[in-house]
Parts: structure tokens; C-alpha cells; sequence
């Protein structure tokens, strides 16, 4: 009899689960979408953490960065 009661919990856990992972998945997608900057060189789109700062300007890489370098 307890067994019904635990698979009716794991169920409703996963279910639990699911939905917290879409709604959590959701305000990351806000959050990244907001830190995103384009790449002065390639255009390329890149989190702030990702990118390379050079004379005032982001670039998703130091290959970018290097091309406009020179
Ligand atoms: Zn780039």
C-alpha cells in the first residue's frame, strides 16, 4: 500500500522538478540575454564574463581583439 503512496510522490516531485526547471530556466534566459554584448570584430554575441575589453570596446575573444590589435 505505502509503495502506491511513494510512486505517487517521486511523481509529483518530478513534476515539481520539470516546472521549477522551466522557470528557472527562463529568468536565466532573461538574465543572459541582458549581460549579452556584440563583438566589435566578428559580431559575434558573448556574456560579459566571455568577452575581452580593449581601448573601450568588448570583443568575444583575444583573437578579436588581437585582429583590431593588429
Ligand atoms: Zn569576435
Amino acid at each position: 500500500m505505502w509503495f502506491k503512496v511513494i510512486v505517487f510522490a517521486v511523481a509529483i516531485f518530478g513534476i515539481y522538478l520539470l516546472l521549477r526547471n522551466k522557470l528557472g530556466l527562463n529568468e536565466q534566459k532573461k538574465e543572459s540575454a541582458q549581460n549579452l554584448l556584440e563583438c566589435e570584430e566578428c559580431g559575434a554575441y558573448f556574456t560579459k564574463d566571455d568577452g575581452v575589453r580593449f581601448g573601450g570596446k568588448s570583443y568575444c575573444s583575444k583573437e578579436c581583439r588581437d585582429k583590431v590589435k593588429g
